[in-house]
């Protein structure tokens, strides 16, 4: 396969900060990207499809496939729950001359770039404030006291490891934020 094919489009930022939300509007508005499917050991959210927006596994048979090296990162997010990109996924879409798009946590995105670290791109979406952070969260109504919390907390991390990223885009005005990603990606895609 050609080697212009093997690009990577990685987007992280702290949970609750809209990522998904633009995620889903780049793969509308580029037909090239497809959206990498990771694995998990958290539980479906309700409207969660296996094999669209996770593959959800087991415990063991996540660790069995750490042990036969089937990820290209991993890492366990929040408690105590393992996420990672399966590397069969992203040859699957190689194989389709698509990009994919790994929708990863910021630890994820600094290993998947430390792997590919031509051809692979990295958005960070910060959200406004932590206040809004935790207003998103809560309504998102899926999280109880003590995993939003976890989110908080790990959100609070996370921004410390903004400057790792060349791109940043504060997800302030939806509209906005989509706008300045159809023009980091668009880019991207065309080089
Ligand atoms: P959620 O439980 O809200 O779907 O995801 C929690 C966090 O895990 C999000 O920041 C999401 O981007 C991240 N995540 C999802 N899949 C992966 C993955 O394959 N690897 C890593 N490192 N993080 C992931």
């Amino acid at each position: 396969m050609e080697k212009k094919y093997k690009k990577i489009i990685l987007i992280t930022a702290p949970s609750g900060s809209g990522k998904t939300s633009i995620v889903n509007h780049l793969m509308k508005k580029f037909p090239q990207l497809s959206f990498s499917v990771s694995a998990t050991t958290r539980q479906p959210r309700k409207g969660e499809k296996e094999g669209v927006h996770y593959y959800f596994i087991s415990e063991p048979e996540f660790r069995e496939k750490i042990h036969n090296k089937e990820f290209l990162e991993w890492e366990m997010v929040y408690e105590g729950k393992y996420y990672g990109t399966l590397k069969s996924d992203i040859e699957r879409i190689w194989k389709e001359n698509k990009v994919p798009v790994l929708d990863i946590d910021v630890q994820g995105a600094i290993h998947v770039q430390q792997q590919y670290p031509v051809n692979t791109i990295a958005i960070f979406i910060q959200p406004p404030s932590t206040e809004e952070l935790k207003r998103r969260l809560k309504l998102r109504g899926s999280e109880t006291d003590q995993s939003l919390q976890a989110r908080l907390n790990k959100s609070g991390y996370e921004m410390t490891f903004k400057e790792h990223f060349e791109n940043i885009i504060i997800n302030e005005k939806f509209e906005n934020a989509c706008k300045e990603a159809d023009k980091i990606v668009g880019d991207f895609l065309n080089n």
